[in-house]
């Protein structure tokens, strides 16, 4: 049966834009200041790129009462309240933000509603960093909605001036059915300006959709703590692959899974870099997956500049 063994390839997987600029920006921290480079929490939700800077030098920590005072520190793409850049700048530290635009974005948004003295819902997983730091620039204002059975507990004050707005690395169609479900309680609430749910998470989510139904199994690249990743095995159960798994490396893929399967589908998070896919892909070769089919369903050519403090000088 060797023969009908094969792995379907999602495009886009892997590393965004935002994520791009997360990495750059501290490896450029540290090829320009030397080691050691603070950064406040996983600088994007990998294992693999977190050891990796940790090797060359960054030192993760929790909260920015960890750094020595007048120490440069970098914020994660994630984002940050404004309390944090308060209690940096109170212990001089040298900060570089490399909070991803999109997610900054929605940071301008809930300011916007906050200011317009709108209720906010916000849509995300509590806990979640990101959740933590946009909920932070209007702590009064805003309310975490996580999933569609939260709605039932959500009270406002004005029903008539209502928004929704989400953390960008949701599943679509989860936030979708939060929504309406918000809609029926509350049916004047307005929607976000634009879309919260950024391009790379669509994107993945529509790239495992599309082949999933062909997939006796789908193996999602990326870490536990990643939110897009843990979504894209929920995206690929939900559109019909028979089973999902979610690795940081090949050498947690458990020989077992591959038990009668004759297609394997593979993808990974925003937040993983492309050598930990082909570790997947040539433990799958050795194990008679050699064909490998592209499902590509977008090309993605945006790109975001590096921090200011780490753009190169002009020289006109
Ligand atoms: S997943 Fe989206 S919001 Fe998060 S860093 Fe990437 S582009 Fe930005």
């Amino acid at each position: 049966m060797s023969e009908t063994k094969r792995v379907l390839l999602a495009e886009p997987r892997g590393y965004c834009a935002g994520v791009d600029r997360a990495v750059e920006t501290v490896e450029r921290a540290l090829d320009k200041h030397g080691a050691p480079v603070y950064v406040r929490k996983e600088i994007v939700h990998n294992r693999h790129v977190v050891e990796t800077l940790a090797e060359r030098g960054a030192i993760f920590v929790g909260e920015t009462d960890e750094v020595p005072e007048g120490a440069i520190v970098v914020f994660s793409a994630h984002g940050v309240s404004p309390l944090v850049h308060q209690t940096a700048a109170q212990r001089n530290l040298k900060t570089i933000d490399a909070t991803c635009p999109l997610v900054t974005k929605v940071h301008q948004e809930a300011k916007r509603f906050a200011r317009d003295d709108y209720d906010i819902l916000l849509i995300g997983h509590e806990g979640h960093e990101e959740v933590e730091g946009t909920a932070g620039e209007a702590p009064e204002h805003i309310q975490l909605v996580d999933g569609p059975d939260s709605v039932d507990a959500v009270t406002v004050r004005d029903e008539s001036k209502l928004v929704w707005l989400s953390q960008t690395t949701l599943s679509v169609d989860e936030t979708m059915e939060t929504v309406r479900r918000l809609r029926e309680k509350f049916p004047l609430l307005n929607d976000p300006p634009s879309d919260d749910i950024c391009y790379a998470t669509q994107n993945r989510q529509v790239a495992v959709k599309a082949m999933a139904p062909e997939c006796d199994l789908v193996i999602v690249v990326g870490s536990q703590n990643s939110s897009n990743s843990v979504r894209l095995v929920e995206v690929a159960l939900q559109a019909g692959a028979k089973a999902g798994h979610l690795v940081d490396y090949a050498r947690e893929i458990d020989e077992t899974w591959l038990e009668g399967v004759s297609t394997v589908g593979v993808t990974s998070g925003a937040s993983v870099p492309e050598v930990l896919v082909r570790g997947v892909l040539d433990y799958l070769a050795e194990r008679g997956y050699g064909t490998v089919e592209t499902v590509n369903t977008a090309n993605e050519t945006l790109t975001f500049a590096l921090p200011r403090e780490l753009r190169p000088a002009r020289t006109s």
